[in-house]
């Protein structure tokens, strides 16, 4: 594919190779193996041979090789130390040397029982979860799945080997001479594995997700756009709509698996969601900045721009999604059959614990009261989002991100917020940190989904849908079929894993009732105490 780029994008274009899309999405079919090995140098290190100095020997195991031309990677500099010890440079983001942070790379021919030590020596910032615990990533060819090296393996500290910058020095054993071994800051989610996520969606032919790309990225990738409500919704002269984004910053990659469990909520045939679908227009843009992503960038896009600060005037040619995104909204907002009741970007916090959001502070109090009703529910449904750590303000430094601008430029109902979470652990009732795992941060996603059943006050509609669909049943199919039908629903209730720590389902007759909340929970809405006491007695 050919790509024309204006004068200011030559410099940057010229380092980088550009992939077509649909190859891309062939790819990504083999990003599931345990190592996905894409192409993609932009000054990081390609099967190179870490030989210890001065060493005139062949290549031989236990000389280490280390890889990161792949989507996402990002290591860009090797020093062997010793035998058994390496510096580790993070690759700065592109055109933006500020920003090292993300690191995502493989290292193979190794020696089984070989014990090294890697430091990464070149970070940007000073403040890090890995003093509370953090560690980074590990999985391997023959272990496909992510696991955190052990923190006591893990030490992070100011150096005075490296200019006193601060220094994440891990020990890690290698066992199997086989293996490919990949090391990563957090879980990668990757600009392909969302392509294929969408596409497989797609070939569902539901009815009620519209899947559309709104632009092209500077480096020709989509932007996409998806579209979930009910049919109907979107012929009525009335639409309540709520907006998400997410990834405009790169190397927050929970996000993506926050938005990913808020879409896997929305289509399914949950009640919950089916309820949601009905009566609320959900729009999401899963990856504002996929150039970023595929670079192995931190924060920034192909050219350097952090895009969460040019939502004031954003820029056709170097921000083109924020444009797309930010007209859209725009739009919308103009559109008097449209009610913009929420616009939601999904952000990953490196130094903070659990789930929070920032919200935007207004001088008439019943506004401000407003805004803060949606992240008490999320509280009350999340056990890893908290509301004391969320934050209402309008510090300049914030003004050109999406929150503080569309905040100020849409309408008053317009509920605008960053949403945050943790790159490694909350905190739970407990209160020993859980380090999020990948599922935990899709857990969080569906828990954000459902809690607009609770702002919108359409508790009762999913008992009645429980009643259509099973009445529907009963018809259909003898009485002895019921119990299959209730066990098929507490089926979708765990597969979901909600945060509702009892769900009565009771078929008696034609009677069935649903209790949404945990009674243990305080009651943060008028609407959540009045629905409550309507469950209870319309029971039995
Ligand atoms: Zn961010």
């Amino acid at each position: 594919m050919s790509n024309e780029y204006s004068d200011c994008e030559e410099q940057a274009a010229s380092i980088l190779s550009i992939n077509v899309s649909s190859q891309q999405c062939e790819e990504s079919k083999q990003s599931a193996a345990a190592v996905n090995l894409e192409e993609e140098p932009v000054g990081n290190v390609s099967k190179f041979v870490a030989y210890p100095q001065g060493s005139k020997e062949k290549l031989r195991k236990g000389y280490l090789m280390f890889h990161a031309c792949f989507q996402s990677g990002n290591l860009g500099r090797v020093d062997c130390i010793s035998d058994f010890e390496y510096d580790l440079f993070v690759r700065p983001d592109t055109c933006n040397p500020r920003y090292r942070v993300w690191f995502n790379f493989t290292v193979q021919n190794v020696h089984a029982g070989q014990k090294v030590i890697f430091n990464i020596v070149n970070f940007s910032k000073t403040k890090s979860l890995y003093r509370d615990g953090m560690s980074p990533l590990v999985k391997s060819t023959s272990r496909p799945k992510w696991q955190r090296i052990p923190a006591k393996n893990v030490f992070y500290y100011r150096s005075p080997d490296h200019h006193k910058n601060y220094v994440m020095s891990f020990a890690f054993a290698f066992d199997k001479e086989s293996d490919v071994y990949q090391f990563s800051y957090c879980y990668p989610y990757t600009y392909n594995r969302l392509q294929t996520y969408l596409h497989e969606i797609e070939k569902k032919n539901l009815d009620y997700i519209k899947i559309e790309r709104i632009c092209l990225s500077v480096q020709q990738r989509n932007i996409d756009l998806l579209t979930i409500t009910s049919p109907k919704n979107l012929l009525d002269t009335k639409k309540r709509v709520v907006f998400f984004t997410a990834r405009v910053h790169p190397g927050e990659t929970p996000s993506s698996y926050v938005c990913q469990g808020i879409i896997d909520f929305l289509v399914s045939s949950h009640p919950i969601a089916q309820v949601l679908r009905d009566h609320i227009v959900f729009m999401i843009v899963p990856m504002l900045n996929p150039d970023g992503v595929v670079l192995g960038n931190y924060r920034c896009s192909l050219m350097g721009f952090d895009l969460n600060r040019f939502w004031q005037e954003p820029s056709p040619w170097a921000h083109p999604s924020i444009l797309a995104t930010k007209q859209l909204l725009m739009d919308m907002n103009e559109d008097a059959d449209i009610d913009l009741d929420f616009y939601i970007d999904l952000h990953a916090h490196s130094t903070a614990m659990n789930g929070f959001m920032y919200g935007n502070i207004y001088d008439e109090e019943d506004r401000f009261e407003d805004h803060s009703v949606y992240p008490r529910l999320l509280c009350s449904n999340a056990e890893d989002f908290s509301f004391t750590s969320s934050s209402f303000n309008k510090d300049a430094i914030k003004a050109g991100t999406g929150r503080r601008t569309l905040g100020s430029c849409l309408s008053e109902q317009s509920n605008c917020y960053t949403l945050e979470v943790s790159f490694f652990s909350y905190l739970s009732n407990t209160s020993t940190p859980q380090p999020y795992t990948e599922d935990a941060y899709l857990k969080l996603g569906r828990n954000v989904a459902r809690t607009f059943l609770d702002y919108y006050k359409l508790n009762a509609l999913v008992a009645q849908r429980l009643n259509f669909d099973i009445l529907n049943y009963e018809r259909m199919y003898d009485n002895r079929k019921i119990s299959d039908s209730k066990q098929n629903i507490e089926k979708v209730e765990s597969k979901t894993n909600r945060n509702v720590k009892k769900n009565s389902y009771t078929v008696a007759k034609k009677n069935v009732s649903i209790e949404l909340c945990d009674a243990a929970t305080p009651p943060v809405h008028k609407s959540q105490v009045l629905l409550r006491m309507k469950h209870r007695t319309s029971k039995n």
